[in-house]
């Protein structure tokens, strides 16, 4: 059956996510505020909207994919209260938990259902159909929104109450950037014990150490051929995006009081890294962590 479908923001992710869904035969009308966005949106068969609440006039389903928090609670505040009584919102925005929680509140008030359902996959699972979400929101809502994300995802989890989607991204992340800051550090150090890089990677990759920073994304040029750092450190994930999770997940761990130093270390690492390379994968603090050592 044809849904008719909000989808506002059309960048990176949100464009090839939309697409999925009008490729699927969905009616999806698009909004952006960029015009080479919309472009690409019509000829990938999405009825471009002339603004947010133009797009969401006659939806039952309105998906955003935008930059921050401060963007989705905006965009909810715009669109929320002209939107038909009933609309599920789903917002696979990466943005804090707290937000996340505000704009499911705000949606809810006025009538309609929500959830939160970041994702994980990168551009590449975006456009192949094959992100991971974390959902978050009631059993009715999620079940709901399931067969959407199923076209644009291959494995979704509900992790609990709206917030907790956010919540399972940030955590995952976390493991994410403090892996491989460990991974690039032990390659560094090997490098100084006179380790080959492919040496240390046969006996890791298949011992204690095995973790995805190693085995998929390593930082390295050689041990895994579809690393970024075969390619110049050409994201892949953009070291800019992790410095962005990483501050929510600084700014959750402050709020909530935990102990969590070495997300706190990391946090601090790739804002530094981000801030002269926010455009390399973010496996390229390697290259960082070398040259502070000394180099090779
Ligand atoms: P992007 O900057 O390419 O796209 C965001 C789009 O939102 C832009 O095109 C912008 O013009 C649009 N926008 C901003 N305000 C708007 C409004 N009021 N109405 C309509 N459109 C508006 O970013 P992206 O890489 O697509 O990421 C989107 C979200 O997904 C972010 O929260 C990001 O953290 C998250 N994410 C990104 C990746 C990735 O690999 N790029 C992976 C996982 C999660």
């Amino acid at each position: 059956m044809s849904t008719v479908i909000a989808f506002l923001g059309l960048g990176h992710m949100g464009g090839p996510m939309a697409a999925n869904l009008a490729a699927a035969g969905h009616d999806v009308r698009g909004f952006d505020l960029v015009p080479a966005s919309l472009d690409q949106a019509r000829a990938k068969g999405i009825t471009v909207a002339e603004s947010a609440a133009d797009a969401v006039a006659g939806a039952s389903v309105v998906v955003t994919m935008l930059p921050s928090g401060r963007h989705v609670l905006d965009c909810y505040a715009d669109v929320v209260p002209t939107a038909d009584a009933g609309t599920l919102f789903i917002d696979s925005s990466t943005i804090d938990v707290a937000d996340a929680r505000t704009a499911a509140d705000v949606a809810r008030a006025a009538g309609h259902r929500a959830v939160d359902a970041p994702v994980s996959g990168g551009v590449g699972g975006a456009t192949a159909g094959t992100l991971t979400f974390m959902v978050g929101g009631d059993d009715a809502a999620v079940a709901e929104a399931n067969p959407l994300l199923e076209i644009m995802g291959r494995k979704i989890v509900h992790c609990g109450q709206s917030g907790n989607g956010q919540a399972a991204k940030l955590c995952n992340n976390m493991i994410l950037g403090v892996s491989m800051i460990a991974v690039s550090e032990a390659f560094v150090l090997g490098e100084k014990l006179g380790l080959t890089n492919q040496a240390l990677f046969d006996v890791a990759s298949t011992a204690s150490g095995q973790c995805w920073a190693l085995t998929t994304n390593c930082p390295v040029p050689g041990p895994v051929p579809t690393s970024p750092a075969n390619n110049d450190y050409t994201p892949g994930f953009a070291a800019a995006l992790m410095r962005k999770d990483l501050g929510l997940v600084s700014e959750a761990v402050r709020a909530n009081g935990v102990e969590a130093q070495l997300g706190m270390l990391a946090s601090a690492m790739y804002e530094a890294y981000a801030a002269e390379h926010g455009d390399r994968d973010f496996s390229g603090i390697v290259q960082d962590i070398r040259e502070r050592s000394g180099g090779t």
